[in-house]
C-alpha cells in the first residue's frame, strides 16, 4: 500500500564489472526509491561461486560509489546468508511445498518442463523443487503494464550440487530486508510469476515490480557481462550518469555533466517521473 515506507534495492551478481545497462538499472531503482522518499539497498548476490569473477564484487561496489550510489544500509552478501535460505526451505518442506527431484536435464527436456507428475523422484543426488506449476500469476508492472504468467514448471530452489538457487535467495532476502519495490531489468520479467508465488508461500505480500527497458547493442542483444559489454569507466561517472538519465527519459540540462555525481543525482531525483520512462528496449549509442 502507499502508506508503507518504500524500500527498494539493487542486487547485482558479481559475475563481472558493471556496464552501462547495469548502471541504468541501478540508477532507475535508486531514483524511484529516492523520489518516493524511500530507502535504497545494495545486495551482493554472490550465490554461485563457479560463475563469479574474482574481484568483481569489490569492483561493482567501487563503481556504484564512484557514481554516487550509496546503500542506505550496510551491503548484504548472500554468501553469508545460507542459514536463512535453509530455514526457508524447512518452512516450505513443513508446508509440503517442496520435493526432492533427481531428474536429469535430458529427462526434463523430454517431458517438456518439470512438474511433480513427471518427476522420477529421489535417487541419490537431488535438487529441491517448489510446487507451483499450473499456477497463473496476474500483476501490474510499473512499466510493462498488465502481466499474465502461466507457470508451467516447478523451479529448482536448491541445486543438486548443493547451491541455493537465485529464485529462492532473491525472495528470502527481499522479505528479510523489507523490500516492497523491485525495480530491475526487463530480462527478469519472466521470473516474476514464480517469485510472487514464493513470496506468498513464505507468508509475505509480493512487492510491487517495475521492469525497466533494456539497453541493447548493435547486434540486438541486451548489454550483458556474457556478451562482453564494456565495463563502466568510473573516471567518467558524471557523463555516464547523464547518459543513463537520458535513457530513462529525463532531459538533463546541457551543463549537468560538469557537476559531481551527488549533484546530478539530486537533480535527477527531483526530476524523476515514472511515465517519462519508455518501456521499450533501446539501442545504446
Ligand atoms: N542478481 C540478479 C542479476 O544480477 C538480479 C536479481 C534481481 O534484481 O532480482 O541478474
Amino acid at each position: 500500500s502507499s502508506s508503507e515506507h518504500y524500500v527498494g534495492r539493487f542486487a547485482p551478481s558479481p559475475t563481472g564489472p558493471l556496464h552501462f545497462g547495469s548502471l541504468v538499472c541501478a540508477l532507475g531503482s535508486y531514483l524511484d526509491a529516492i523520489a518516493h522518499g524511500g530507502h535504497w539497498l545494495i545486495r551482493m548476490e554472490d550465490l554461485d561461486p563457479p560463475r563469479e569473477m574474482p574481484g568483481a564484487a569489490e569492483r561493482i561496489l567501487h563503481s556504484l560509489h564512484a557514481h554516487g550510489l550509496h546503500s542506505h544500509s550496510p551491503v548484504v552478501w548472500q554468501s553469508k546468508r545460507h542459514d536463512l535460505y535453509q530455514q526457508a526451505l524447512q518452512q516450505l518442506r513443513a508446508q509440503d511445498q517442496i520435493y526432492p527431484c533427481s531428474c536429469t536435464r535430458e529427462q526434463v527436456r523430454t517431458a517438456g518442463g518439470h512438474s511433480k507428475a513427471n518427476c522420477v523422484g529421489e535417487s541419490g543426488a537431488h535438487s529441491l523443487r517448489f510446487l507451483c506449476a499450473g499456477t497463473r500469476e496476474g500483476f501490474a508492472d510499473i512499466w510493462q503494464g498488465a502481466q499474465q504468467q502461466a507457470i508451467d514448471e516447478d523451479p529448482i530452489l536448491k541445486r543438486k550440487d548443493g547451491l541455493y538457487a537465485y529464485q529462492l535467495a532473491v525472495v528470502v532476502d527481499d522479505i528479510a530486508q523489507g523490500v516492497n519495490h523491485v525495480v530491475r531489468g526487463a530480462d527478469l520479467l519472466d521470473c516474476t510469476g514464480v517469485q510472487r508465488c514464493l513470496f506468498r508461500a513464505l507468508g509475505a505480500e509480493p512487492p510491487q515490480f517495475g521492469h525497466l527497458p533494456l539497453v541493447m547493442n548493435e547486434a540486438g542483444q541486451k548489454l550483458s557481462k556474457q556478451n562482453h559489454a564494456a565495463p563502466l569507466d568510473d573516471t567518467r561517472a558524471s557523463s555516464n550518469l547523464v547518459q543513463a538519465l537520458g535513457f530513462l527519459g529525463l532531459r538533463p540540462p546541457q551543463d549537468l555533466a560538469a557537476n559531481t555525481p551527488a549533484h546530478i543525482l539530486a537533480w535527477a531525483s527531483a526530476a524523476w517521473q515514472r511515465k517519462a520512462v519508455d518501456r521499450h528496449n533501446r539501442l545504446f549509442d
